[in-house]
């Protein structure tokens, strides 16, 4: 889509004079571009109808930059088809209970457990996963995992296979224990059937969730529209969660589904690891589609993960020539933590493009994890002593070459004088340079 979209705005973001005809043309690329990502033709059209006219009204010819103007018209119209201001969940009940429902495969178990580890970082919230999925022993299995690796409890039953009474036992432990979030893991299939839709509402009737959530795959296309308005007839559900935005970007999911069910999507899915989670914001979803890269999420994130206090101590370190490679290896962990590096990568203006046909990923890292982790701790801490026996054991003990050693040390030595320069503000300074 944003190929398409890019061209299309090319001519108007240019310099050049701007024509009736040129608006004309540029709607008309618009159009096909929205059709192109599977957005309802209707929709579409509507939505160039409206661009147009408002151009007309805002004169946009006479104005002095007609091209500007006329982005900002178009990503307006396409912020507000999708839902203006963003809009949070519903955690008023003690406990709140989330449903989820979705086909299978959609993201559900993923985002089930994305969700509880938002929540339990907001610190006054203490979320309970409930495994609802009871076709697969493989689908309770895999919510354990989930809620093993971000340390919130799981509530299953596998002698049971009835989701209602499962789920109602849920919320009664959850009241039991003090847990004030109940997230409801359920099964999906792989098409819209009425079994599945007879469970879901069977379960949404007996637990009458604050907040019935329908989980979709952005990659489905048009298909996520008709599925979005099956479980909306049975559910009236209250959000959406669109997945797998990480992949090759179909904002028009997100535009068709807003317009045919008139609910609100609320978070996004951007990779599979569990912090892989963001707010939706339609405005900047508009940025997104429109190819100017979502600046502001990316920044947002890495402030998230960025422990402050952590960075106070790494400028003390700093200053006093003390960095070491225990703290390089911590900044590595810190950026692992912020997501795949190709994601963080492809929400930089640009960038995404150019990262199509390279291959990043946090395997990058591996090496250097490797060679770290073989030096002894007070190696890691006076790099300087680090001399040729020293680096042949290292490079012997990391499965590496000495070369590989070397290297590290080039670009070890290299951070450092750069961190060095930066320190005293500097790197805030870059940040807020970021945020323009
Ligand atoms: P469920 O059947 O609805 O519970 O779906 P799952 O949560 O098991 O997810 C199905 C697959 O999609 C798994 O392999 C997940 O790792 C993957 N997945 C889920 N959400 C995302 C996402 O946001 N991005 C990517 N790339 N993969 C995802
Ligand atoms: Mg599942």
């Amino acid at each position: 889509l944003s190929d398409k979209l890019d061209k299309a705005l090319h001519v108007l973001k240019g310099h050049g004079s701007i024509t009736e005809v040129n608006v004309a043309e540029t709607l008309k690329e618009v159009r096909r571009a929205l059709l192109d990502a599977d957005v309802n033709f209707k929709i579409a059209k509507d939505f160039t109808t409206k661009v147009k006219e408002k151009a007309l009204g805002q004169n946009v010819l006479t104005t002095l930059q007609p091209g500007q103007l006329m982005v900002k018209i178009v990503k307006d119209e396409l912020t507000e088809l999708m839902g203006g201001d963003a809009e949070g969940i519903n955690l008023s009940g003690n406990p709140s209970v989330i449903l989820m429902s979705g086909l299978q495969g959609s993201g559900k178990t993923t985002f089930s457990g994305k969700l509880a580890n938002y929540l339990k970082n907001k610190k006054t919230k203490k979320p309970l996963l409930v495994a609802c999925d009871v076709y697969r022993p493989a689908a309770i299995d895999q919510l354990h995992v989930v809620g093993d690796q971000i340390g919130v409890e799981v509530f299953s039953d596998r002698g049971n296979n009835d989701p209602v009474a499962i789920s109602k036992a849920g919320i009664a432990h959850a009241k039991a224990n003090g847990f004030n979030v109940v997230i409801i893991d359920t099964a999906g299939r792989l098409a819209v059937d009425e079994v599945m839709m007879n469970e879901i509402s069977n379960i949404h009737r007996a637990i009458q969730p604050q907040e019935t959530l329908f989980v979709v795959d952005s990659m489905t296309g048009q298909d996520a529209v008709n599925t979005a308005k099956a479980f909306n007839d049975v559910l009236n559900f209250d959000g959406v969660i669109l997945t797998k935005l990480d992949g090759d970007t179909r904002g028009g999911a997100a535009i068709s589904i807003k317009s045919v069910v008139n609910k609100p999507i609320k978070f996004i899915g951007t990779g599979e690891k569990m912090e892989a989670i963001d707010v939706f914001y339609p405005a900047r979803m508009a940025d997104r589609i429109l190819g100017m890269g979502d600046v502001v999420s990316l920044v947002e994130r890495a402030q998230e993960q960025f422990d402050e206090e952590e960075a106070r101590k790494l400028q003390k370190k700093i200053a006093k020539n003390q960095f070491g490679f225990d703290d390089f290896l911590k900044q590595i962990q810190q950026i692992k933590k912020m997501g795949n590096m190709k994601d963080l990568m492809g929400m930089i203006p640009g960038a995404g493009k150019m990262l199509k046909d390279v291959d990043i990923d946090d395997d990058a890292f591996k090496g250097i994890e490797a060679i770290i982790h073989s030096m002894t701790p007070h190696e890691r801490s006076n790099p300087s002593i680090l001399n040729s026996s020293r680096k042949i054991r290292i490079g012997k003990g990391s499965g590496t070459s000495v070369q590989q050693v070397n290297q590290l040390l080039k670009q070890f030595n290299q951070m450092s004088k750069m961190m060095k320069m930066m320190q005293g503000g500097g790197g805030k300074k870059m940040m807020q340079m970021m945020k323009g």
